[in-house]
């Protein structure tokens, strides 16, 4: 089924065998990308298809890493709806607005995309015991495929998170650490334990697959508009699998000859209170500094130092995109016009993405004629203590 043939360093372009476990690149540490022989892809089937294909991400499974289907782990994520929002078009002053609902996915958030991959893959590898450091949506996404496969998860979380993410975890039969700090700190606690206790870390961009999974969300938005893409897609930034994983699909699908050239200018929107990405973007560097005292709601986007960075900085510039930051309170004002006109409960990230296009418009960056996706990244019942008023 998985025309994988190799993984390559995202940075210094050394390639490594597929058929074992790996989280970084031994040389330069950076993120490791899979690779798929698509000329066969090209050859023995088409994008038609790919039609008759199961309603979730597996429809693409020849471009999925795993080899076995025995291992796939799966709830049903993915091929989520790409909603044409006129209500809301209208309450902006807007024709072309659509929002790709990830809110849809199990366990609420596009995290599940990623994990649903990657746990599978490391099944099939025989791995026993994961671990992963979390700001909330992916340890719970983990949680629920680990269960699947009966392999024990490990979850590190800042201990301010919300509550709804840590009863979540725990539901799903993980061993939940609370960390005094942010999801950094998580990383070191957890990284500690992954060498002590022999477990596989499933950190985002630690290992290949878990961006397998979120550029799905690419190849479903080709599928969706008929095998083209929009001029503009607002993604809410955190470590940016899906940025660099749409990315990645785009470029996949040029070369299985299914779409043309053209690209979505793409937008990477923050917190104001952590903008790592847009301040690099910003002052033209490679990488981007560890933000200082990261402060948002946005859960998601409390991500001070992304092992992506330059990846999502390479996307920004090579789509002739931005970065943009916008405030807690704008956010949340945006998810209550999402919600009181497209009747989606949003969380603070996907608000984010309608601050940012409602700047963006004013600044005429996005023009009237442009098509702009908006990412509903997470439902927000997770986050309902912010709507609670005593
Ligand atoms: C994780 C998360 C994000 C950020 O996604 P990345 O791909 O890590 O940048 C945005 N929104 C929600 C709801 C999330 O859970």
């Amino acid at each position: 089924m998985s025309y994988l043939t190799h993984l390559e360093c995202s940075y210094c372009n050394n390639k490594f065998e597929s058929n074992k476990l790996w989280n970084l690149c031994p040389f330069c540490s950076k993120p490791l990308l899979a690779r798929y022989d698509l000329d066969s892809i090209k050859q023995s089937f088409s994008k038609e298809e790919i039609i008759l294909s199961e309603p979730n991400l597996w429809r693409y499974k020849e471009l999925l890493p795993v080899q076995d289907s025995r291992f796939v782990l799966s709830l049903g994520e993915g091929f989520t709806p790409l909603i044409k929002a006129n209500r809301l078009g209208n309450a902006v002053g807007f024709d072309s607005l659509f929002i790709k609902d990830e809110g849809l996915n199990p366990t609420t958030s596009f995290k599940a995309r990623g994990l649903s991959v990657a746990v599978s893959r490391a099944f099939e590898l025989g791995v026993k015991e994961i671990s992963i450091p979390s700001a909330g949506n992916a340890a719970g996404a983990m949680s629920a495929y680990a269960a699947l496969a009966g392999i024990k998860s490990f979850v590190f979380m800042p201990k301010d998170v919300p509550a709804a993410f840590i009863s979540e975890c725990r539901a799903l039969g993980a061993e939940v650490t609370l960390i005094d700090g942010l999801i950094t700190d998580c990383g070191k606690e957890a990284a500690k334990a992954v060498k002590k206790y022999n477990r596989f870390d499933m950190s985002t961009l630690k290992e290949p697959y878990r961006i397998e999974g979120k550029k799905t969300m690419g190849y479903e938005l080709a599928e969706h508009m008929n095998w083209d893409l929009p001029d503009v897609i607002i993604y809410p930034t955190g470590g940016g699998t899906g940025l660099i994983g749409m990315w990645k699909a785009f470029e996949e699908m040029e070369n299985l000859g299914w779409i043309s050239s053209r690209r979505p200018r793409m937008v990477t929107v923050q917190a104001e209170g952590c903008a790592p990405m847009v301040k690099a973007f910003e002052e033209e560097t490679e990488f981007a500094e560890p933000w200082q005292d990261a402060k948002t709601v946005a859960d998601g986007l409390r991500v001070p130092a992304a092992v992506g960075d330059f990846l999502i900085l390479r996307v920004l510039r090579e789509s002739y995109g931005t970065a943009i930051a916008v405030t807690d309170e704008e956010m949340l004002n945006a998810s209550n016009l999402i919600g009181k006109t497209e009747g989606l409960f949003a969380s603070p990230e996907t608000g984010a993405t309608l601050a940012a296009f409602n700047k963006l418009k004013q600044q005429h960056w996005i023009n009237d004629s442009d098509n702009v996706v908006l990412f509903n990244t997470g439902s927000g019942h997770k986050y309902s203590h912010l709507w609670q008023t005593n």
